[in-house]
């Protein structure tokens, strides 16, 4: 099954996607996860997105486009599509690459949380530089302050995760990826979860739409 996992920032795709493809051997491509990838790595792609999310905006949706075509190449099955499209255009680009590349998206699963609940998620958010474990400084600090449990890596705060940069991240969800909503609805895909909830909770109800 191909899905979008989409939601505001802070929702929980991230999570749910790690444990879909350790429960049911999906394959994620996180938009978000190759930008953070590719300014690690300072390729040109990297160095080009960082300026746009260092403020919390949409990364030009050509750069996007091309990063999100290299990494669909070749027909795969069974992968998630995490933070992305994240507005009507790439939406519209997409429907296009699938078409040309002969699949299709089966579902599209919309993570539902509270905005307050999303700024405390969010500001509060650690992940390990090295694993990308996600850690919160309340309701999952790590056992060694700023050690990764998992793989003893550096755990830092997103740059994008402090207040400010949050807040007009979530300007820009409102604004630009809000409406595919009913974008989805009107092809019949859409489906709602309720995310305001403890992550195994979240995943049972992903579970039983697959
Ligand atoms: P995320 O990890 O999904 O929260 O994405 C972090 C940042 O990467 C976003 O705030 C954007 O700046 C950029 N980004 C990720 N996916 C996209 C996308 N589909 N379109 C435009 N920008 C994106």
């Amino acid at each position: 099954m191909n899905i979008i996992l989409f939601g505001p920032p802070g929702s929980g795709k991230g999570t749910q996607s790690t444990l879909l493809v350790k429960t049911l051997g999906m394959r994620q491509v996180s938009t978000g996860d190759l930008f953070r990838e590719a300014i690690k790595n300072k390729t040109s792609v990297g160095l080009r997105a960082k300026q746009y999310m260092d403020l919390g905006n949409l990364v030009p949706d050509s750069i996007v486009l091309e990063m999100v075509e290299e990494n669909l190449k070749g027909a795969p099955s069974n992968f998630i599509l995490d933070g992305f499209p994240r507005n009507l255009e790439q939406a519209n680009s997409l429907d296009l690459l699938l078409k040309k590349i002969g699949i299709g998206i089966d579902k599209v699963i919309f993570l539902e949380v509270d905005k307050k609940d999303l700024i405390k998620r969010l500001v509060g958010r650690r992940v390990c530089s090295q694993c990308g474990s996600v850690y919160h400084v309340v309701t999952k600090p790590c056992s060694i302050d700023k050690v990764c449990d998992s793989c003893g890596g550096a755990v830092i705060q997103r740059a994008d995760d402090s207040e400010e940069v949050v807040l007009s991240r979530l300007d820009v969800y409102e604004q630009y990826t809000s409406p595919l909503r009913g974008y989805y609805k009107s092809l019949g895909k859409y489906n709602e979860v309720n995310g305001n909830r403890n992550p195994t909770d979240v995943f049972e109800d992903i579970k039983k739409l697959m």
